[in-house]
Protein backbone atom coordinates (compact mmCIF):
# COMPACT_ATOMS: atom_id res chain seq x y z
CA UNK A 1 0.00 0.00 0.00
CA UNK A 2 1.26 3.54 -0.59
CA UNK A 3 -0.32 6.35 1.30
CA UNK A 4 -0.21 10.08 -0.89
CA UNK A 5 0.50 13.01 1.02
CA UNK A 6 -0.90 16.12 -0.52
CA UNK A 7 1.84 18.43 -0.53
CA UNK A 8 0.57 21.72 -1.58
CA UNK A 9 0.88 23.53 1.60
CA UNK A 10 0.85 23.11 5.55
CA UNK A 11 2.13 20.17 7.24
CA UNK A 12 3.09 17.39 5.09
CA UNK A 13 6.30 16.41 5.69
CA UNK A 14 4.82 15.87 9.48
CA UNK A 15 2.51 13.77 8.03
CA UNK A 16 5.13 12.08 5.89
CA UNK A 17 7.62 11.12 9.13
CA UNK A 18 4.63 10.11 11.25
CA UNK A 19 3.56 7.58 8.29
CA UNK A 20 6.81 6.41 7.87
CA UNK A 21 7.41 5.73 11.45
CA UNK A 22 4.55 3.68 11.40
CA UNK A 23 5.78 1.25 8.48
CA UNK A 24 3.99 2.18 5.57
CA UNK A 25 5.20 3.68 2.65
CA UNK A 26 4.32 7.37 2.23
CA UNK A 27 5.17 10.07 -0.84
CA UNK A 28 4.57 13.62 -1.43
CA UNK A 29 1.86 14.13 -4.15
CA UNK A 30 1.67 16.82 -5.98
CA UNK A 31 0.46 16.01 -9.89
CA UNK A 32 -2.02 13.96 -11.27
CA UNK A 33 -0.02 11.14 -11.64
CA UNK A 34 1.29 10.85 -7.98
CA UNK A 35 -2.61 11.39 -6.67
CA UNK A 36 -3.81 8.11 -9.55
CA UNK A 37 -0.91 6.17 -8.22
CA UNK A 38 -1.74 6.17 -4.57
CA UNK A 39 -3.81 3.99 -2.44
CA UNK A 40 -4.63 6.14 0.32
CA UNK A 41 -4.35 9.85 1.26
CA UNK A 42 -3.90 11.94 3.65
CA UNK A 43 -4.37 15.49 3.76
CA UNK A 44 -2.30 18.03 6.20
CA UNK A 45 -3.07 20.96 8.56
CA UNK A 46 -2.65 24.37 6.76
CA UNK A 47 -4.66 26.60 5.22
CA UNK A 48 -8.15 24.77 3.45
CA UNK A 49 -8.57 28.08 1.37
CA UNK A 50 -4.96 28.10 0.12
CA UNK A 51 -4.73 24.21 -0.23
CA UNK A 52 -8.02 24.15 -1.90
CA UNK A 53 -6.75 26.78 -4.51
CA UNK A 54 -3.54 25.15 -5.20
CA UNK A 55 -5.31 22.10 -5.78
CA UNK A 56 -7.82 24.00 -8.93
CA UNK A 57 -5.04 25.72 -10.15
CA UNK A 58 -3.06 22.46 -10.36
CA UNK A 59 -5.73 20.50 -12.25
CA UNK A 60 -5.92 18.29 -8.90
CA UNK A 61 -9.07 19.29 -7.62
CA UNK A 62 -11.35 17.06 -9.29
CA UNK A 63 -9.60 13.82 -9.63
CA UNK A 64 -9.06 13.75 -5.78
CA UNK A 65 -12.75 14.49 -4.93
CA UNK A 66 -13.40 11.88 -7.29
CA UNK A 67 -10.87 9.73 -5.84
CA UNK A 68 -11.83 10.27 -2.47
CA UNK A 69 -15.77 9.70 -3.60
CA UNK A 70 -14.89 6.70 -5.21
CA UNK A 71 -13.69 5.11 -1.85
CA UNK A 72 -9.78 5.89 -1.77
CA UNK A 73 -9.08 6.03 2.44
CA UNK A 74 -8.60 9.31 3.30
CA UNK A 75 -7.66 11.02 6.31
CA UNK A 76 -7.67 14.98 6.64
CA UNK A 77 -6.05 16.62 9.99
CA UNK A 78 -7.69 20.28 10.89
CA UNK A 79 -7.41 21.93 7.54
CA UNK A 80 -7.65 18.44 6.14
CA UNK A 81 -10.70 17.89 8.11
CA UNK A 82 -12.11 21.10 6.04
CA UNK A 83 -11.56 20.05 2.74
CA UNK A 84 -13.12 16.45 3.90
CA UNK A 85 -16.31 18.04 4.91
CA UNK A 86 -19.19 18.16 2.54
CA UNK A 87 -19.93 21.55 4.11
CA UNK A 88 -18.28 24.53 5.51
CA UNK A 89 -19.27 27.16 8.14
CA UNK A 90 -17.79 30.77 7.90
CA UNK A 91 -16.24 29.79 4.73
CA UNK A 92 -14.12 31.92 2.65
CA UNK A 93 -16.16 33.81 -0.35
CA UNK A 94 -15.85 30.72 -2.82
CA UNK A 95 -14.09 28.45 -0.73
CA UNK A 96 -14.22 24.33 -1.79
CA UNK A 97 -13.89 21.30 -0.45
CA UNK A 98 -13.34 17.96 -1.66
CA UNK A 99 -16.13 16.51 0.69
CA UNK A 100 -16.92 12.96 1.44
CA UNK A 101 -17.75 13.43 4.92
CA UNK A 102 -21.25 13.90 5.97
CA UNK A 103 -20.68 16.64 7.93
CA UNK A 104 -20.72 20.69 8.52
CA UNK A 105 -17.58 21.84 9.76
CA UNK A 106 -16.87 25.45 11.00
CA UNK A 107 -13.83 26.65 11.05
CA UNK A 108 -12.09 28.73 13.64
CA UNK A 109 -14.44 27.66 15.45
CA UNK A 110 -12.70 28.05 19.42
CA UNK A 111 -12.50 31.50 19.14
CA UNK A 112 -9.79 33.59 20.33
CA UNK A 113 -9.39 33.22 23.68
CA UNK A 114 -8.68 29.29 23.04
CA UNK A 115 -7.50 29.59 19.66
CA UNK A 116 -4.70 27.14 19.93
CA UNK A 117 -4.84 24.80 22.89
CA UNK A 118 -3.73 21.57 23.95
CA UNK A 119 -5.91 18.56 25.81
CA UNK A 120 -6.08 15.10 26.28
CA UNK A 121 -8.49 13.35 24.29
CA UNK A 122 -10.51 9.98 24.69
CA UNK A 123 -11.15 8.64 21.08
CA UNK A 124 -13.00 5.79 20.22
CA UNK A 125 -10.66 2.81 18.50
CA UNK A 126 -7.90 4.86 20.01
CA UNK A 127 -6.94 2.42 23.72
CA UNK A 128 -5.35 4.20 27.11
CA UNK A 129 -4.26 6.09 27.68
CA UNK A 130 -5.61 9.33 25.77
CA UNK A 131 -4.08 11.22 23.32
CA UNK A 132 -2.61 14.34 23.44
CA UNK A 133 -4.45 16.40 21.14
CA UNK A 134 -3.09 20.13 19.72
CA UNK A 135 -5.47 22.16 18.29
CA UNK A 136 -4.11 24.93 16.15
CA UNK A 137 -7.26 27.71 14.89
CA UNK A 138 -8.53 24.12 14.36
CA UNK A 139 -12.18 23.40 13.16
CA UNK A 140 -15.20 21.42 15.04
CA UNK A 141 -17.57 19.89 13.64
CA UNK A 142 -21.20 21.55 13.93
CA UNK A 143 -23.45 19.09 12.58
CA UNK A 144 -22.91 15.27 11.24
CA UNK A 145 -24.93 13.21 9.06
CA UNK A 146 -26.61 9.87 9.97
CA UNK A 147 -23.84 7.43 8.71
CA UNK A 148 -20.88 9.64 10.24
CA UNK A 149 -19.68 8.08 13.58
CA UNK A 150 -17.87 10.84 16.12
CA UNK A 151 -14.84 9.51 17.49
CA UNK A 152 -13.86 12.00 20.14
CA UNK A 153 -15.64 15.32 21.31
CA UNK A 154 -14.10 18.41 23.47
CA UNK A 155 -16.28 20.04 25.96
CA UNK A 156 -16.40 23.83 25.26
CA UNK A 157 -18.84 25.99 27.91
CA UNK A 158 -20.63 22.93 28.72
CA UNK A 159 -21.40 21.61 25.42
CA UNK A 160 -20.00 18.78 23.11
CA UNK A 161 -17.90 19.56 19.71
CA UNK A 162 -16.87 16.54 17.89
CA UNK A 163 -13.16 16.74 16.85
CA UNK A 164 -12.90 13.91 15.11
CA UNK A 165 -15.18 11.89 13.07
CA UNK A 166 -15.23 8.66 10.63
CA UNK A 167 -17.53 8.14 7.95
CA UNK A 168 -16.19 4.43 5.96
CA UNK A 169 -13.20 4.80 4.61
CA UNK A 170 -12.86 8.84 5.52
CA UNK A 171 -11.39 9.65 8.78
CA UNK A 172 -10.77 13.60 9.91
CA UNK A 173 -9.71 15.08 13.20
CA UNK A 174 -9.47 18.67 14.11
CA UNK A 175 -6.29 18.19 16.06
CA UNK A 176 -2.96 17.31 14.97
CA UNK A 177 -1.72 13.92 15.73
CA UNK A 178 1.37 14.42 13.31
CA UNK A 179 3.05 16.66 15.53
CA UNK A 180 2.96 14.86 18.88
CA UNK A 181 5.46 11.83 18.08
CA UNK A 182 2.29 9.73 19.17
CA UNK A 183 1.66 7.23 15.76
CA UNK A 184 -1.58 6.31 17.66
CA UNK A 185 -3.95 8.28 14.97
CA UNK A 186 -2.16 7.34 11.73
CA UNK A 187 -2.00 3.60 12.95
CA UNK A 188 -5.92 4.07 13.60
CA UNK A 189 -6.19 5.26 9.90
CA UNK A 190 -3.72 2.33 8.61
CA UNK A 191 -5.46 -0.49 10.27
CA UNK A 192 -8.64 0.00 10.69
CA UNK A 193 -9.42 2.33 8.18
CA UNK A 194 -6.84 1.47 5.36
CA UNK A 195 -7.41 -2.56 6.78
CA UNK A 196 -3.65 -2.68 6.09
CA UNK A 197 -1.38 -4.59 8.64
CA UNK A 198 2.42 -3.44 9.34
CA UNK A 199 5.13 -4.67 11.22
N1 LIG B 1 -7.71 27.59 10.25
C1 LIG B 1 -7.18 26.77 9.18
C2 LIG B 1 -8.14 26.67 8.00
O1 LIG B 1 -9.22 27.13 8.07
C3 LIG B 1 -6.84 25.38 9.68
C4 LIG B 1 -5.71 25.44 10.67
C5 LIG B 1 -4.84 24.23 10.74
O2 LIG B 1 -4.82 23.36 9.83
N2 LIG B 1 -4.05 24.16 11.77
O3 LIG B 1 -7.79 26.11 7.01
Amino acid sequence: MLVGVLALQGDFREHLLALAECGVDAVAVKTLEEINSIDALVLPGGESTTIAKLARTFGLFDRISERIRAGMPTYGSCAGMILLADRIEGAMHGQESFGGIDITVRRNAFGRQVDSFEVDLNMVGITAPPIRAIFIRAPWVEAVGSGVEVLASVEINGELHPVAVRQGNLLATSFHPEITGDMRVHRYFIESVCKTVVA
